[in-house]
């Protein structure tokens, strides 16, 4: 059966073409011509001997996206719905601003972990993306988006990408690799619900990527409520992952704080917001609750402002967040929901 080329490392490339006797410059060559010149077929790749294309030809093929439905929303951001070899759908988010065009994916088809403020939690889960579906969300955007390029990539659409370790890596190393995308790895983030055993195993990695965790609360009664991770990882286990990656990483930890009407924004909450996250080098991202249709309310302006201000006076360093693409439904998972629901 042939295997899909993209689902390689280059590392992993080389050591495949070894197993057969051919030589390692061959994945070099490979790479170059898939991921630089952007070539789907072996015919075209001129510098590479012609036995060798037959054999490629033989025992690898290209992958593609089926792209199923793309929406633009007021703020410019773009949402792509993508179908998979396998019939399942994945969402990719494209959000674009004066600086930066980030690009949010997909690491599942679907996802175990229940966030209740999640449509994707909603839905269960059927399976872990390969690298290549992972690298096709990119390679798909950014072809379609010429002479524009993606310059950031957050691991934030639908599935917690921890819960997919390997194959996420993998597709951090495509994307990172000098001989090919050559993303810089600072333009990279991890976004977790907060998998800590995954977190301190990624620190060890020393991918020199960025992490993102969705923090939401400030004590463990509260994040029970609303993320049934913290049930297997309380905030005290979490935050010592976190303490650990950090010493391995250079950049700071970026924590996602989603204000909700009268749940999480209190003074006591600045309190102890500001404990929690003394001894780490940290950056966060409030962003006010923006579905009314599930359990928690939008925040009252009054509220945000009370509660920002509390963190100002506990010392809390924070950036107020406005969602995007809320008129396309681009929260994480949603566009799916409505896919399926037409289907
Ligand atoms: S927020 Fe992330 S981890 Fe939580 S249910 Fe949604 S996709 Fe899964």
């Amino acid at each position: 059966m042939k295997e899909d080329i993209k689902t390689y490392t280059l590392a992993g490339l080389k050591e495949h073409f070894a197993g057969q006797s051919l030589p390692r410059f061959l994945a070099q060559q490979v790479f170059d011509w898939i991921y630089k010149k952007r070539a789907e077929d072996f015919e075209i790749m001129s510098n590479i001997a012609r036995d060798t294309r037959v054999f490629l030809k033989e025992n690898f093929y290209f992958s593609s996206l089926k792209l199923c439905k793309q929406e633009i929303s007021r703020d410019r951001t773009e949402k792509f719905l993508f179908g998979l070899e396998d019939g399942a759908h994945i969402e990719t988010v494209l959000i674009p601003d004066e600086a930066r065009q980030t690009l949010c994916v997909s690491s599942q088809v679907g996802c175990k972990f229940s966030c209740t403020f999640c449509m994707s939690g909603t839905r269960g889960f059927k399976r872990n993306l390969k690298v290549s579906e992972i690298i096709n969300q990119y390679l798909y955007v950014n072809d379609a988006m010429a002479p524009r390029t993606i310059t950031n990539i957050v691991f934030m659409g639908i599935g917690e990408p921890l819960d997919n370790f390997s194959n996420v890596t993998d597709a951090i190393r495509v994307l990172m690799e000098p001989k090919g995308l050559h993303l810089g790895k600072r333009r990279i983030t991890i976004s977790t619900c907060g998998l800590a055993p995954e977190i301190a195993k990624l620190g060890e990695l020393a991918l020199g990527i960025k992490l993102s965790v969705s923090l939401h609360a400030s004590t463990d009664a509260q994040r029970d409520q609303l993320m049934p991770v913290n049930k297997k990882y309380p905030l005290a286990e979490l935050m010592n992952a976190i303490k650990y990656f950090a010493r391995h990483e250079v950049y700071p930890v970026t924590f996602e704080y989603v204000l909700i009407k009268g749940f999480n924004t209190a003074k006591d909450d600045a309190v102890r917001l500001s404990k929690l996250l003394k001894s780490v080098p940290y950056k966060m991202n409030l962003i006010p609750y923006n579905l009314s249709s599930l359990k928690f309310a939008p925040p009252l302006n009054a509220e945000i402002a009370a509660f920002t201000q509390e963190l100002k006076d506990q010392g809390v360093f924070f950036t107020l967040r406005k969602p995007r693409g809320q008129d396309i439904a681009a929260a994480c998972g949603q566009l799916r929901a409505d896919w399926s629901n037409k289907a």
